[in-house]
C-alpha cells in the first residue's frame, strides 16, 4: 500500500509571513492546489481544547491558521469557517470565549473569515467501523467539502501523543466526548474508536492535515504540560501518515497506541521509512530530552495488558489525585468525568476510585492543573 506523502519543514517562529510561505511550499508538495480548493466550502478544525492563550501551547497557534487561510483564499476557496467543539459543553458562550482567548477571533477579524457558533450537530455513519459505526458530528464538518485539520503536536496523558488523528475527536460535540470515554473505557477500544472516526471523515471528505509543531507541549499534555520548541511544521493529505512522522520526531517509534491500531488496519506504515517525507528528514528534526506525561512514565504495566486477565493492570495503573491545597472547587472535573465518579464537597473535588476508568479527562480539563497523577506504591517500589 502506498501511504500519502508528508511535507516536513523546520520552523522556529510564529512569523505569519514565513509560515504562509512554508504552507504554500508544503501544499504544492502534497498536491493541494487551485484545482482541489477552488469553489469549495472549507472548514478549518483547529485544536482549541481549552480556554488558554496561544503561548501555553495547548492550542493551535493563530499564526498557523492565518497562514493556511491566506493560502486557501489564493486558491479560490468559496467559503472558510473555523469550527471546533472544545473540551467542555458545546454552547455558544463557551465556543465564543475559546475563540477569543485562543486568538481565533483575531484571525476571523483580520482575515475576514467566519467562526462557527451554531451548536447543532448531525449523525455520520461508518459501516466499516471496528468499534463504532455511528458518530454525532458538529454541523460545519458535515456541511463542508474539505476539512483542514490543523492540530498541535503534544504529548498526551491517555494516548501518549496528540497530533492529526487525535485532533479529530474534537468534531464530536461537547460532553458527548465524555460519553465516548465511558463507552470505551479500555485504552485499546478507545483508540480503535478514534481510528473509526478518523477513517470515516477521511473517506467521506477531502482531508488535509497541518501540524503546528513549532512550539509543542511536553509532559502532562494535552493541557497541563510545558511548552517546548519542537521547531517543525508538517502537512499531509493523510492524518495517519502525518502522525507517523510526528511519532518519529518525538522518538516514540511504534509506541503510539492509535497508530498501532491504524497499522493493524494497514492505514499507517510499520516504519516511517516507507513514507515519502518531502523537505527535512524526521531524523534531522528529532526532539531531544522529551518529558513524558506522568501516566506514561509510571505505567509500565500498560505494555502487559493481559496480566491477571487485564484486571491487575487497571489496579496498577497511575491514578488521578486531587491536590486539595490547589483545588478551588470549580466543578469542571465533576462535570467532565465520564463515570460521574467525582463529587465536590466543601469546595474540594473528591474521586471515588472504584468507578474510575483512568481516562484522565479530569486532569485534562482542570483549569488550574490541580489534578496530579499518582503512581501505584508497588510499582514505585519495583522501580
Ligand atoms: S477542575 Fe480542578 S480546581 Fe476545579 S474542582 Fe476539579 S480539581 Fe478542583
Ligand atoms: S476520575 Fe478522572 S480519570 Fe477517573 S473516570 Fe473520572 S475523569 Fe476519568
Amino acid at each position: 500500500m502506498k501511504y500519502a506523502p508528508v511535507a516536513l519543514n523546520k520552523c522556529k517562529s510564529y512569523d505569519r509571513d514565513t509560515i504562509t510561505e512554508l504552507i504554500k511550499t508544503q501544499f504544492e508538495a502534497i498536491n493541494v492546489n487551485r484545482e482541489l480548493i477552488n469553489g469549495k466550502r472549507i472548514v478549518i478544525k483547529p485544536n482549541l481544547v481549552m480556554n488558554k492563550p496561544p503561548e501555553f501551547a495547548a492550542t493551535t497557534h493563530p499564526a498557523v491558521v492565518t497562514a493556511v487561510v491566506r493560502n486557501l483564499k489564493k486558491m479560490g476557496a468559496a467559503s472558510i469557517i473555523i469550527a471546533e467543539s472544545s473540551g467542555g459543553p458545546y454552547t455558544e458562550a463557551l465556543i465564543k470565549s475559546h475563540y477569543k482567548s485562543c486568538g481565533m477571533a483575531d484571525v476571523s477579524h483580520n482575515e475576514g473569515i467566519d467562526l462557527n457558533t451554531d451548536t447543532s450537530f448531525g449523525i455520520m455513519q461508518y459501516q466499516e467501523g471496528v468499534k463504532c459505526r455511528t458518530f454525532n458530528v458538529i454541523k460545519p464538518i458535515i456541511d463542508a467539502d474539505i476539512i483542514i485539520n490543523i492540530c498541535k503536536l503534544k504529548t498526551h496523558s491517555l494516548t501518549k501523543m496528540s497530533a492529526g488523528v487525535k485532533n479529530l475527536f474534537g468534531v464530536v460535540p461537547g460532553i458527548e466526548k465524555f460519553e465516548m470515554h465511558a463507552r470505551f473505557p479500555e485504552q485499546n477500544d478507545f483508540v480503535e474508536m478514534i481510528c473509526d472516526l478518523c477513517s470515516m471523515l477521511c473517506e467521506s471528505k477531502e482531508m488535509i492535515t497541518v501540524c503546528d509543531g513549532i512550539t509543542g507541549m511536553e509532559g502532562n499534555g494535552p493541557t497541563g504540560g510545558t511548552p517546548k520548541n519542537f521547531g517543525v511544521l508538517l502537512s499531509s493529505r493523510s492524518p495517519y501518515s502525518l502522525d507517523c512522522v510526528c511519532e518519529s520526531i518525538l522518538g516514540f517509534n511504534g509506541t503510539v497506541p492509535m497508530l498501532n491500531a491504524a497499522r493493524a488496519r494497514n492505514l499507517a506504515p510499520q516504519s516511517v521509512d516507507t513514507i515519502d517525507v518531502i523537505g527535512e528528514t524526521p531524523e534531522s528534526c528529532k526532539v531531544s530530552e522529551l518529558v513524558l506525561p506522568d501516566t506514561q512514565k509510571f505505567n509500565i504495566l500498560r505494555s502487559l495488558p493481559n496480566l491477571f486477565g487485564g484486571k491487575a493492570a487497571k489496579f496498577f495503573e497511575p491514578k488521578p489525585q486531587i491536590d486539595r491545597n490547589k483545588c478551588i472547587g470549580c466543578g469542571v472535573c465533576e462535570r467532565s468525568c465520564p463515570k460521574h465518579t467525582i463529587t465536590i464537597k466543601n469546595r474540594k473535588a473528591k474521586i471515588n476510585y472504584s468507578d474510575c476508568i483512568r481516562c484522565y479527562c479530569c486532569q485534562e480539563l482542570c483549569p488550574i492543573n490541580s489534578v496530579k497523577i499518582k503512581q501505584n506504591f508497588i510499582i514505585k517500589i519495583i522501580q
